[in-house]
C-alpha cells in the first residue's frame, strides 16, 4: 500500500480553495474573499474559471438580496467571460453557461434600475456590456468614470504625450502627464459630446443612466465620449477613441 491516497491532489486542493472562496464571499461582508477571488481567478489564473462551480456560485450571488454581494459577482462574473473570450480566442466560456450568462445578465439589468450608488451603478453598466460580450473596453471606460480620470496617450502616430484627463470632482479638462507635481500647470477644457448628437453605444449608455436617474453619470459620459486637447501639440481626439486604443 501506498501513501499516495493520503496526499490530497492539486486538483482537489484548489477545488476546495474555490469553493471555500466563493462561500466566504457569498456571505458578505468579506472583502479578502473578494480580492482572492480576483487574483485567483483573474489576475494570476491560479483557479480554473472553467469550472463549472464559478459561475454557478456567481450567478446565485447575483440574485440574492443584498446589492453588495450581487454587484461583486456581477462585476467579477462578466471580468472573467471578457477575459476568457480574450484568452481563447473563442466565446466557448460564454456559449457553455448560456444559461447562467443570461440570468446573470438579467440580474445586472434588475439592480442597476435600483441602485443609488453612483459607483456600484457605473459597475453594473460595466458588468451588463461585460455580460451582453460586444466590447473588451467596458471595464477601460467606466474604471474612468469610477476614478473620474483617465491615463491616455495622444494619438499622435509619433507618440506625442502622455496626458490625463479628468473628469469629475477636480473639474472638466485635460492636462500633462505631471500635473500633480506643480501647481501652475497648463489645463485644456473638455468638449463633451452634445447629448442629442450621441450614437451607437454612447447613445446607448447616456440614455441607460438617465432612464435609470443617475444624471451626474450620464454627463460624465458626454465628456467620455467627447474630445479633449493634447496638452503637448493641441491636438483634439476622441477621447473614448484613445480609451479604446489603450486597452488594446
Ligand atoms: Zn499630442
Amino acid at each position: 500500500m501506498t501513501t499516495s491516497s493520503a496526499v490530497p491532489r492539486a486538483d482537489d486542493a484548489d477545488s476546495d480553495r474555490l469553493r471555500a472562496l466563493l462561500e466566504r464571499a457569498a456571505e458578505g461582508r468579506d472583502s479578502q474573499a473578494w480580492s482572492d477571488l480576483w487574483t485567483e481567478l483573474y489576475h494570476n489564473g491560479s483557479l480554473d474559471v472553467t469550472r463549472p462551480l464559478v459561475l454557478h456560485a456567481l450567478t446565485d450571488m447575483a440574485e440574492d438580496d443584498h446589492a453588495d454581494t450581487a454587484v461583486s459577482a456581477l462585476l467579477l462574473a462578466g471580468s472573467l467571460l471578457v477575459q476568457a473570450d480574450q484568452r481563447y480566442e473563442t466565446r466557448n466560456l460564454r456559449d457553455r453557461h448560456a444559461t447562467d450568462v443570461a440570468r446573470l445578465l438579467s440580474a445586472a439589468n434588475r439592480w442597476r434600475q435600483v441602485t443609488a450608488d453612483r459607483n456600484e451603478y457605473c459597475h453594473l453598466l460595466e458588468a451588463v456590456l461585460n455580460l451582453e460580450g460586444g466590447i473588451d473596453w467596458a471595464q477601460d471606460l467606466f474604471g474612468g468614470v469610477v476614478g473620474e480620470e483617465y491615463e491616455l496617450e495622444c494619438p499622435d502616430p509619433d507618440g506625442c504625450a502622455s496626458l490625463w484627463v479628468i473628469i469629475g470632482e477636480r473639474g472638466f479638462f485635460s492636462v500633462a502627464e505631471d500635473y500633480a507635481l506643480s501647481d501652475d500647470v497648463e489645463t485644456f477644457p473638455l468638449h463633451p459630446a452634445d447629448p442629442r448628437a450621441l450614437e451607437g453605444l454612447g447613445r446607448r449608455l447616456y440614455d441607460l443612466a438617465l432612464a435609470d436617474g443617475h444624471e451626474e453619470v450620464a454627463c460624465a459620459l458626454t465628456y467620455a465620449f467627447g474630445e479633449a486637447t493634447c496638452p503637448e501639440c493641441e491636438r483634439r481626439f476622441s477621447v473614448i477613441g484613445q480609451v479604446v486604443a489603450s486597452s488594446s
